[in-house]
């Protein structure tokens, strides 16, 4: 989700977004407490009343949820990991890190405090409506629960909804199974005690995908017994979730798998070059018109010394002088890459380069030509994504 929705601020350097996704959501909550749950309880309270508590409920729940994406990036950053964003969307937050926690004990520590922010803000939030709601409350709860509820003021209300709501978030979260924070800590554990991260991401990702189909069947039952909207939803997360899990077990073996990836695995060795005195015309007239290469390198005494293309040509031709030989008309290498480059950096070297192709060069010899579409080709065939948090 790079780059979608709304943009609504920065954080410690984090860059928060909203999906438009999260209006459905947001909708959803307002609605189900303004038109539902507030006047069943205050059947006194107008419905300016009502809808303005479900508005600030439904405000107090996503900063809720941004506050345990916040917990999440603010610990990853404090173990050096980058984080360029939080997006919030229909079924909660992702904290987008750029690289995966390194130890099992940083896994931990950055899965643990998502968790643990949205207990605090439950207990803080149960706390503070008790506290509004007067000594006795909990006797009369129990005495007469429709009266109880009855004689709180909004703001009471308000945090009667979202202590609970908080809870549930914390509990939910805590589900062992991959990719959700319970699955992340369950990972961190299962690393540390066998060595093995691809080993406890399966078994952790496994965990989450047994979760995901419970779910999905437990929807499949209330909508069945006539809860359609709930059953509906329960079946859409669990849907979503499954598909997380193993989208997530997928990345972690991709990315294992670029880190033993090079260069040389990946530039195009088959390619013509062009000797620097050679005339340009006969250039453009046997090569440049007559092959779907791009750039050709352009070579004296066997060593690389620029390359010649369409745009470069181009470039000179509008020059009073008119080039004769490619040598004139050639660009020059400004960039270039050695073949035992790796994984990471040579991803790093081709998203940000603006050279198109990349020479490869070992020993000052021309080996081959990295263009960004074989990095964009060998990426779609390993379906890698931004490593991606998510919860609910
Ligand atoms: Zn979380």
């Amino acid at each position: 989700m790079r780059g979608k929705g709304l943009r609504l601020g920065e954080v410690h350097g984090i860059e928060i977004r909203l999906d438009l996704s999260v209006a459905i959501i947001f909708f959803l909550v307002v609605y189900s407490l303004g038109a539902g749950l507030f006047p069943q309880w205050h059947g006194d309270w107008s419905p300016g009343l009502s809808w303005a508590t479900a508005l600030a409920a439904a405000l107090l729940f996503f900063a809720s949820l941004l506050a345990h994406e916040l917990a999440h990036s603010i610990m990853a950053q404090r173990h050096g990991i980058v984080v360029p964003r939080i997006t919030l969307f229909v079924f909660g937050g992702v904290s987008e890190l750029e690289t995966e926690p390194r130890t099992p004990s940083m896994e931990f520590s950055i899965a643990i405090v998502g968790p643990l922010t949205s207990l605090a803000l439950g207990l803080l939030f149960a706390i503070l409506g008790l506290d509004l709601a007067g000594a006795g409350f909990l006797d009369e709860l129990q005495a007469d629960p429709e009266a109880a509820m009855a004689s709180l003021g909004p703001v009471a209300t308000l945090l009667m909804w979202l202590g609970p709501v908080n809870l549930m978030l914390a509990i939910f979260n805590l589900v062992p199974g991959f990719p959700l924070d319970g699955g992340r800590v369950l990972r961190a554990a299962l690393w540390w005690l066998g060595g093995d991260l691809r080993r406890a991401t399966q078994r952790a990702s496994q965990v989450g995908s047994g979760f995901a189909w419970a779910l999905m069947a437990w929807g499949a039952w209330e909508a069945l017994g006539g809860a359609v909207i709930q059953g509906l939803w329960l079946l859409l997360i669990g849907w979503f979730l499954n598909n997380a899990a193993r989208a997530s077990y997928l990345q972690l073996l991709l990315v294992q798998a670029m880190e033993s990836l090079e260069v040389a695995d990946l530039m195009r060795t088959r390619f013509e070059s062009i000797q620097a005195d050679a005339p340009l015309q006969d250039f453009i007239d046997d090569k440049l018109l007559r092959s779907d290469q791009v750039a050709w390198p352009v070579l004296e005494g066997g060593h690389p010394v620029g390359l010649i293309g369409l745009d470069s040509i181009r470039a000179r031709l509008k020059e009073e002088a008119q080039p004769r030989t490619v040598a004139e008309a050639m660009g020059g290498i400004h960039e270039s890459v050695s073949p035992h480059l790796r994984g990471r950096e040579a991803l790093q070297l081709l998203l940000e380069s603006r050279r198109d192709p990349i020479p490869v060069l070992e020993a000052g010899r021309l080996v081959g030509l990295l263009y960004h579409a074989d990095l964009m080709r060998w990426l779609a065939l390993h379906e890698i994504e931004t490593r991606q948090r998510i919860h609910f």
